[in-house]
């Protein structure tokens, strides 16, 4: 038996075989043999994943060249060129033939080669070397995905076992196929874990080196609770982990009591607003299913990334999205974060910039992308006003981190209401306008943002990144990225409070709130709003009943004296442990 440690993501138990591997890290594709008789089916795989990469190709170039201008539609053909150059096949052929390596491999180590050689004759090169790049990581992709579709095609629920999985993978796969996700790499803060838990399977992400230990026989378990994988437990590991099982089904079933009202309420009566964060519009049922008091934040830049031909949305599938997702919840509030694409949430194979950026986190991501890419923003405002007359729909800006931007972004949104004013469409003339507070630019200066601004949302998940100088996604500066820090808990009071005295609603959308121990804490902060996956809606609803508002008041006055996370996350699970003490 050997036992790996990681971050849990999402909660429950998965036993059983590991058979479904996929690996979506591109440049050290392992090397994996092939018999004689496969070379015929890789082949196949390989002239589906050329034809659907020169497919999403033409498709990006197109809406490209209609969305960004001609200058990023040409940055395309420079793919396509290479992509039907005769030579390429041939030498991936010839790996996988004489070689008998897989697919993922062939391509890699020839793409790989290319770029290397290219770099190597002149600096002038290195642009076109990274286009190649660019093409092996598109070619990838779509293996990938065929290696996943044909997993999902079987009638058993598997556990997906990868060594990285990017969000767009993650969003392909079908929660009704797969009963885990454990990855070797990953972190708490990355959208691969926010898409694990949208899919509501549990997962640990970052457990460390394990593929290479396994094959299709190993029976593994995997314990989202605490961020476990087992491989080839003894008889009584297996025996606890059934049991475990067993309790996490009841838990289940007892939290569906708490699915039939939208109100959750303190021990002492007091209501809290739990809301369901979405990726995906067919989430709107799970929101109404479990009683969330809306959609507190709905990521529509997944539209863009699970796109199955590549391409940008066009008005119309980001209309259908959202009158999916305002009438699902029936007249609860909707709120609409417009796309925050860039950083880790790029579609396959697209680029909003001429040149790799050297930081993408402090770069061209979110609502500075929005402002730098009119068509795009404004086809995205267009479906939001249109399908405000389905339901109760509010919009939000990302990582918005001056004034100006957000006056900005609004004076956009005006333009387009009055556009459609003119034109007798009909919408919602009173759609509230927020902004995601995301930046510690943002919380400093929110004073000017409180009178223009109709709603805050707090995302941890930025904030603490951004606060702490430190990636969500990298694992091995992860000690820093810590939920119950000291700076993140008094940007989280600083913001709560002047939205009080602005007299504007302030709610939590990052993942602290989503961890029911830190639940009491941001209570006790003031907080009364709060919206995360819909899988962990009941949870909440069911640690809000343990508390009273004044023990909440009591944990986080404790709180905030404290020098370290570390101190705070003793305090909140001991406290947790005393009061609560339900098995979640
Ligand atoms: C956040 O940053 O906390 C947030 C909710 O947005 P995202 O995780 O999509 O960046
Ligand atoms: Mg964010």
């Amino acid at each position: 038996m050997k036992i790996y440690q990681g971050v849990p993501v999402y909660p429950g138990v998965a036993i059983g075989k590991l058979s479904a591997v996929v690996d979506d890290r591109v440049g050290v594709q392992k090397r994996g043999s092939i018999d004689p008789g496969q070379v015929d089916s890789e082949f196949s795989r390989l002239d589906a994943a050329f034809q659907s990469a020169g497919d999403a190709l033409r498709a990006n170039r197109e809406d490209a060249t209609k969305q960004l201008g001609e200058e990023f539609g040409r940055l395309y053909d420079a793919y396509l060129l290479i992509l039907n150059d005769p030579s390429l096949r041939a030498s991936v052929d010839k790996l996988v033939s004489e070689e008998l390596v897989n697919a993922e491999y062939a391509v890699d180590f020839t793409l790989n080669g290319y770029a290397e050689r290219l770099r190597g004759l002149d600096a002038r090169y290195a642009e076109r070397a990274n286009d190649l790049l660019d093409l092996r990581d598109r070619l990838l992709h779509e293996l990938l995905a065929s290696r996943v579709a044909d997993y999902q095609a079987s009638d058993e629920p598997t556990i997906v076992a990868a060594s990285f999985l990017k969000p767009s993978a993650a969003a392909k796969l079908d929660p009704d196929k797969t009963s885990a996700i454990v990855t070797e790499n990953g972190a708490i803060g990355s959208h691969t874990a926010i898409v694990a838990s949208a899919l509501r399977v549990p997962t640990a992400l970052g457990v460390g080196p394990f593929l290479s230990e396994t094959d299709d026989s190993t029976v593994a378990i995997v314990d989202g609770k605490l961020g476990k994988l087992i491989l080839d437990p003894t008889p009584d590991v297996l025996a606890q982990y059934e049991r475990e099982l067993e309790s996490y089904r009841a838990t289940e079933a007892r939290l569906q009591a708490l699915a039939n009202s939208t109100v959750a309420k303190t021990r002492d009566g007091v209501e809290i607003e739990i809301k369901g964060n979405i990726e995906f519009p067919s989430e709107s049922k799970a929101c109404r299913e479990v009683g969330a008091a809306g959609v507190g934040l709905y990521r529509t830049e997944f539209l863009y990334l699970t796109r199955p031909n590549g391409g940008l949305p066009d008005e119309e599938t980001h209309f259908r999205a959202y009158k999916e997702v305002a009438e699902a919840m029936e007249g609860r509030p909707v709120t609409i974060r417009t796309f925050d694409l860039g950083a880790d949430k790029l579609p396959p194979g697209l680029r909003f910039s001429a040149e790799p950026e050297p930081n993408p986190f402090l770069g061209l991501r979110s609502v500075r992308l929005s402002l730098r890419n009119g068509d795009m923003f404004r086809a995205q405002l267009r479906a939001i006003l249109r399908a405000s007359v389905y339901g109760k729909i509010s919009i939000m800006f990302p990582l918005v981190t001056t004034i100006m931007e957000f006056r900005k972004a609004r004076m956009v949104y005006n333009d387009v209401r009055d556009e459609l004013a003119e034109a007798g469409i009909p919408f919602d003339p009173d759609i509230p306008l927020g902004i995601m507070v995301e930046t510690p630019a943002a919380v400093v200066t929110l004073e000017h943002f409180a009178r223009d601004v109709d709603f805050f949302s707090i995302g941890t998940n930025d904030l603490l990144q951004y606060a702490m100088a430190t990636d969500r996604a990298n694992p091995s500066v992860a000690e820093l990225y810590e939920q119950e820090s000291p700076a993140l808990l008094r940007m989280i009071k600083k913001t709560i409070d002047v939205a009080d005295v602005y007299g504007k609603p302030v709610s939590l959308c990052g993942q602290m709130g989503g961890c029911p121990e830190n639940v009491p804490l941001l209570l006790g902060l003031g907080l009364r709003s709060l919206s995360v996956a819909p899988g962990l809606i009941l949870r909440l609803k069911e640690v809000c009943g343990n508390y009273s508002i004044s023990e909440c008041v009591e944990l986080a006055k404790r709180a905030m004296l404290m020098e370290s996370a570390a101190e705070v996350r003793m305090l909140v699970r001991n406290d947790w442990k005393e009061r609560a003490g339900t098995g979640y």
